[in-house]
């Protein structure tokens, strides 16, 4: 397996997030490769490590002062072995092509654990939302779907949101391609309801990293009411798992964003989350003011230079990491771990570093990687497709029930898998595995291509 990380890594010079993501697959799935000769003859690994079709592109645009800019747009379809390429738009500052190749390759996994039937992609922009005006962010939606277009579809490859890509940018992307195209159809997720949005899409990837956080804890018959949890992030994704662990009964007590954080003692509660979902949706502020509101929090800004972050130093039992790649690294692993810590659900796209993963591996952590713990998401827009094909909309319980079940369903399947292979309890092999399987079947029966 050396040999394919070292192909990797000669091929892709620089793309470290996307060398990690491979290696983390690569280490997971050695005892299937080792049972399976058919994959390695049919060259399922060097195949599945190489994206199908890379695009990249230059997006024009004009701000408001009348000033051209360009940025660059990417799409990465990285596996369409058992679907249309699927998965989200990140527009964001660090967006490259490394990034952009580790998120698509996490997407073929965890796309294949949903049970739904969709291959993998990512895509996005160097664009940076933050302080841009609506007008702002329309232009550039517009110009980047002005090239995208030609290469999307409702059965080719269908994109939906990431950082920095909610309703609002979803929205003004698809009135460009349908412009485009003069055809109204299902190539975005993330819709709004009045257009072919699902009920729950905004809500599913957060709602299902604590739904998986609960099976794993009743495997120690425990659930999550009383539990104290850390959060991370305060965009989409952490919202709504603040949300649903205050449902679960649960008390979370931190969020962040890229420049601090918040450790609210007394619980964000309903009324809080309320003001920090307005905040972040609406006035688009920063979580500093969450503290200048509510005197029960303390906010800490980001020290740039410090190996730890604070945030994941408060005693607590669940973590539910949910803003961006490595951001546990082996210390705040340790820190986890010295404070309780009993579950860690992911709820970002590898949060965690191999150090991290080690210490929570060690030490008996009911840990969910990303591609099993925020599979809900990718899971409600694959519904959403469905609606869209059937052209009719299923209620909010009806898709809630769907996605609960998709993530009972994959916690049962990572911990066969991993199981099976001879790792029982661990989430991260069973996850990798199971995904992989069904991915490499598939390409093996569809032949060379
Ligand atoms: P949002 O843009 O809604 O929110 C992102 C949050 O993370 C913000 O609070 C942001 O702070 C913070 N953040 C972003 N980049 C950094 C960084 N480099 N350092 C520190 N903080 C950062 O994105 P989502 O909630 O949609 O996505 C969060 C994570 O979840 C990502 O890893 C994404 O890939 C993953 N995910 C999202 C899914 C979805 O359905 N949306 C599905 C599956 C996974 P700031 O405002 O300061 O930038």
């Amino acid at each position: 397996m050396s040999d394919i990380l070292q192909l990797v890594k000669d091929k892709n010079p620089g793309e470290h997030e996307f060398h990690q993501a491979v290696m983390e697959v690569l280490a997971s799935i050695k005892p299937v490769m080792d049972q399976n000769p058919a994959y390695r003859k049919a060259k399922i690994l060097e195949r599945i490590v190489e994206p199908e079709r890379v695009i990249l592109f230059r997006v024009p645009w004009m701000d408001d002062k009348g000033e051209f800019q360009v940025n660059r747009g990417f799409r990465i379809e990285m596996n369409s072995a058992i679907g249309p390429y699927k998965g989200g738009l990140r527009f964001h500052p660090s967006v490259n092509l490394g990034i952009l190749k580790f998120l698509a390759f996490e997407q073929v996994f965890k796309n294949s654990l949903t049970t739904l039937p969709m291959g993998g992609g990512k895509g996005g922009s160097d664009f940076d939302p933050k302080g841009k005006s609506d007008m702002e962010v329309m232009r550039f939606c517009q110009s980047f779907m002005m090239e995208l277009f030609r290469h999307i579809g409702p059965n080719t490859d269908v994109p939906a949101g990431d950082i920095g890509v909610g309703g609002r940018e979803i929205g003004y992307l698809f009135g460009m391609y349908k412009k485009l195209r003069n055809e109204f159809t299902g190539v975005l997720t993330g819709k709004g309801l009045g257009w072919g949005g699902s009920l729950i899409r905004p809500e599913a990837t957060g709602y299902g990293a604590v739904y998986l956080a609960a099976e794993m804890l009743a495997t120690r018959n425990k659930t999550l009411e009383g539990q104290r949890c850390l959060v991370s992030g305060c965009g989409n994704v952490a919202q709504y798992t603040i949300e649903k662990l205050l449902d679960l009964g649960a008390k979370p007590v931190t969020c962040s964003d890229s420049a601090g954080y918040i450790y609210d003692e007394a619980g964000i509660d309903r009324e809080k989350l309320a003001f920090l979902m307005d905040l972040k949706n609406v006035r688009r502020g920063r979580i500093k003011e969450y503290a200048d509101q509510y005197p029960s929090a303390v906010y800490t800004p980001v020290d740039p230079t410090a190996d730890f972050n604070p945030l994941w130093n408060h005693p607590a039992t669940c973590a539910f990491p949910s803003a961006t790649q490595n951001e546990i690294n082996g210390k705040d692993a340790q820190n986890l771990v010295k404070n309780g810590v009993m579950a860690v659900s992911e709820g970002a796209n590898m949060p965690t570093t191999p150090e991290g993963i080690d210490i929570f591996l060690e030490h008996k952590v009911l840990y969910a990687p990303g591609k099993a713990a925020n599979a809900g998401g990718v899971a409600v827009s694959g519904l959403e497709m469905s609606q869209n094909s059937q052209r009719l909309s299923w209620t909010r319980e009806e898709v809630d029930r769907k996605l609960h079940n998709i993530m009972k369903s994959i916690h049962h399947t990572c911990l066969s898998a991993a199981e099976a292979y001879g790792t029982p309890g661990n989430y991260m092999n069973g996850a990798n595995i199971a995904g992989f399987v069904k991915v490499a079947d598939a390409m093996l029966d569809q032949g060379l291509v």
